[in-house]
């Protein structure tokens, strides 16, 4: 077992927190933002802010520099405080989703003492076994699965953490419940958890005057504000590539597949042959798809021929995905992972780019997306060239 402060600075949202570091929790954000500043042992933090933020706006599901050390409460309260200045709720979802899905990680891997003390921690009403109890068994193709556990937590807590998280599974009418207690196994719990993370996250207190003010303040301090002005100058990039996302639609009947990119009928191509996909590829062409707004079933039979292919998972999943709206990844990310096919291809659109009369200059392909809209927009000028063309002769 860790003891209590590891515990917090592997976890800083922890409630103890205001214990452990009464000095953070008593201390005004100036001088919390200077401390960092003129200690040298926390220069690495502002990078580790930077990239975060940036993990998050191409909605990533973890982070490369993520780290249990010393800087990790200073990298929350952070993260909090900048949110709490940008005021926006698009970074803050992304922002959120993020880090409760990195905490996630962390907790599948914690033991059972640990997962009691965290719970404890967060006054949660949960009780530890010391035998496990057998709760449920299920059939799955043919063979028997039993479900036991340690772990039960009072209903009304178990309703409080899970109200907001929709799957049919986790309605409490679904659950094992005998004498209020709801039975858990421990990856259900670290769900729970992690939904406490993200709506702890997304909670902003204080009136938008005091907001205000402490914006002004906190944008005095020259490092600050450079951070700031990267994470804001970040976000306004992105914004302008999801907005594709929204204007790019699926036709019935269309054959869209030929205006995709290399990248997407790459992974459409291994898919159709029964190759396996890598996780990654799996998301990308979800999440693209799903934007493209292309029916369920269409997207699920994608990976009929997949060798670990479940169709109640996949149908989960996708529905799951479609729920939450994931952003689509951007090509500097499909890059980042080796999943960029514009050379193997030879693809002009994306190797050259395109000339932006806008802009009045060459532009970059940054979207999959805008390749798709750029495709059909092209298309159909031809098209109309050739109609006129026609009346014309
Ligand atoms: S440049 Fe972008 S759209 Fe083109 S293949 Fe690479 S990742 Fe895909």
């Amino acid at each position: 077992m860790s003891n209590d402060f590891d515990l917090i600075r592997q976890y800083p949202w922890l409630p103890s927190l205001k214990i452990y570091r009464s000095d953070l929790a008593s201390i005004n954000p100036i001088e919390f933002i200077k401390d960092i500043i003129t200690d040298p042992s926390k220069e690495v933090l502002w990078d580790r802010i930077y990239e975060f933020f940036k993990s998050a706006f191409d909605n990533l599901e973890y982070f490369s520099y993520y780290k249990i050390d010393d800087l990790n409460i200073y990298f929350y309260l952070s993260l909090r405080m900048l949110l709490i200045i940008l005021n926006n709720k698009s970074i803050s979802y992304r922002v959120a989703n993020l880090y409760s899905k990195i905490t996630y990680n962390e907790l599948a891997t914690e033991n059972d003492s640990n997962l009691y003390s965290i719970c404890k921690d967060l006054k949660l009403d949960i009780k530890y076994e010391q035998e496990p109890i057998i709760f449920r068994k299920i059939a799955i193709k043919d063979q028997l699965e039993t479900l036991q556990t340690k772990f039960k937590i009072h209903f009304s807590d178990y309703l409080k953490l899970s109200s907001r998280l929709k799957d049919d599974f986790r309605k409490l009418i679904n659950n094992a419940l005998k004498d209020g207690y709801v039975y858990l196994r421990p990856k259900s719990l670290s769900r729970l958890i992690q939904e406490y993370v993200r709506m702890k996250i997304l909670k902003f207190e204080g009136d938008i005057e005091n907001i205000n003010k402490l914006k002004e303040d906190l944008l005095k301090v020259q490092e600050f504000k450079d951070l700031y002005d990267s994470i804001i100058a970040d976000w306004e990039l992105k914004k302008e590539r999801f907005e594709y996302s929204f204007e790019t639609a699926f036709k019935k009947g269309e054959d869209i597949s030929k205006n995709f990119p290399t990248c997407m009928n790459e992974i459409l191509v291994k898919a159709e042959i029964g190759q396996n996909l890598q996780h990654t590829e799996r998301l990308i062409i979800v999440f693209f798809l799903l934007a493209l707004n292309c029916p369920k079933e269409f997207i699920i039979n994608i990976f009929s021929k997949q060798p670990d292919y479940d169709e109640n998972k996949t149908t989960y999943q996708v529905e799951f995905a479609k729920k939450k709206g994931y952003v689509p990844h951007a090509c500097s990310t499909i890059k980042s992972l080796n999943l960029c096919m514009a050379q193997k291809h030879n693809d002009k659109l994306c190797l050259d780019g395109y000339f932006s009369k806008k802009n009045n200059k060459q532009k970059k392909i940054s979207h999959p997306l805008f390749y798709v809209q750029f495709k059909q927009y092209h298309s159909a000028k031809l098209k109309n060239k050739d109609k006129i063309q026609e009346k014309n002769d």
